[in-house]
């Protein structure tokens, strides 16, 4: 059995669905990941790495160790380029996922669902958590390839989850915080409602290896980052790594009354 998980930089299947992976890994899942790029916009904030280090080389060892530390096997990387955020927009980049033809990032998942036949697969909401551009278009291929896949594959996956949070939750991430990605968005329009959910998953027996995850990203989670301030013990953060929580955003097949506590719920 197998949990394909498809997303676009190294950190996001930490902090998004870390739990998850790791809790199937260790239940004999075979949980695979694909990591579109490698990061290479990434801002460094951690002011003891060197500044002219190769961002890429550098996020792909820190995406490797976070694997280790959720018990999966390597991530599969499709080469494309991070496209960058605000004044670090790669517009003159043509691999960059913001520069990429929608239908060619589609093809280019294609023959891993071929090859791993997963029964699940897992990646952003169609808001791309907040909403980089990156996030939306391996969303939207992953999508499109989860309905395609009967093209590639006698055994097409069955389920497909977005990550998603309540408006309710988002609301309390946003408390006291002014910077990060999440501060100033608009929870009605990112979060969505708790009768939404398709799956509700305590990860939290897999609590730990999702913030050593998290800490592997150790350029991304520096001093100088949003995440900095966040101590272990703040309220909220262990409700963070403890839950995670999906839409549903494809089913071959019956799906059981939502919410699920298990992906596989009736399979
Ligand atoms: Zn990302």
């Amino acid at each position: 059995m197998t949990l394909l998980a498809v997303y676009a930089h190294p950190d996001d299947e930490a902090f998004g669905t870390g739990g998850t992976l790791a809790r199937y890994a260790a239940a004999g899942v075979d949980v695979r990941l694909i990591c579109a790029t490698r990061g290479e916009s990434g801002k460094i904030t951690d002011p003891a790495i060197d500044p002219d280090v190769d961002v890429g080389m550098l996020r792909e060892a820190e995406l490797r160790e976070a694997c280790r530390a959720l018990g999966i096997p390597e991530p599969i990387f499709l080469d494309y380029h991070d496209s960058g955020r605000y004044e670090r927009t790669r517009h003159d980049d043509p691999k960059a996922l913001l520069n990429v033809d929608e239908f060619d990032l589609e093809a280019a998942l294609r023959p891993w669902i071929a090859e791993l036949r997963p029964r699940v697969m897992l990646t952003f909401d169609p808001h791309g958590a907040y909403g980089h551009i990156d996030h939306i278009r391996i969303q939207r291929a992953a999508t499109a390839a989860f309905w395609s896949a009967g093209g590639v594959t006698d055994a097409p996956p069955r389920r497909l989850f977005y990550n998603a949070i309540s408006t309710e939750r988002m609301r309390q991430m946003q408390e006291g915080r002014t910077d990060g990605p999440m501060a100033r968005l608009d929870p009605g329009l990112y979060g969505v409602s708790e009768a939404s959910f398709a799956a509700v998953l305590d990860v939290s027996a897999w609590a730990e290896a999702k913030e050593r995850a998290i800490r592997a990203h150790r350029s991304q989670v520096g001093p100088r980052s949003s995440f900095a301030g966040r101590a272990a013990g703040e309220e909220g953060w262990r409700a963070f790594l403890g839950h995670e929580t999906f839409t549903l955003g494809g089913a071959r097949g019956a799906f059981p009354e939502p919410p699920v506590d298990d992906l596989f719920a009736g399979l």
